[in-house]
């Protein structure tokens, strides 16, 4: 199993400083992988990252919610979607995504659809490459 980050991740970047196998890496580029993407092959399922997350945007795969409901107000960031979102990250850098839609409380997504992206980016993606 592994720990699978979804699109309410808005590359934020305090799960990567606490990943003990430093599995963690952001995509690249941000306009086709816009959020951060777990190697399954490395991760520990130690779950340190999930409370780093201030979206609450990681999960263990087998929790991933197909029926998740918003609070109102947070974003997702997918490809396909439009909305401007700026902000700054963990560290106080400038974060931009063009990738965005912010939700409206009780509107209902499936995040189950971001969880093979996570395995596409290190099987045929920019984290094959990264990793070798
Ligand atoms: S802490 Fe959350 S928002 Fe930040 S990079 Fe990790 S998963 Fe994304
Ligand atoms: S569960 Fe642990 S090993 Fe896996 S990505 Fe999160 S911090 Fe890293």
């Amino acid at each position: 199993m592994t720990y699978i980050i979804t699109s309410l991740c808005l590359r934020d970047g305090g799960c990567i400083d606490v990943c003990p196998v430093e599995c963690i890496v952001p995509g690249q580029p941000v306009e086709e992988w816009p959020w951060m993407y777990i190697d399954p092959d490395t991760c520990i399922d130690c779950g340190a990252c999930v409370p780093e997350c201030p979206y609450d945007a990681i999960f263990s795969e087998d929790e991933v919610p197909e029926a998740y409901e918003a609070k109102g107000g947070e974003y997702i960031s997918r490809l396909g979607l439009s909305g401007h979102y700026e902000n700054t990250d963990h560290h106080g850098d400038t974060v931009v995504l063009e990738t965005t839609k912010q939700l409206e409380a009780g509107e209902v997504v499936d995040l189950t659809e971001d969880t093979q992206p996570n395995y596409d980016f290190f099987e045929s993606g920019p984290g094959y490459d990264a990793l070798g």
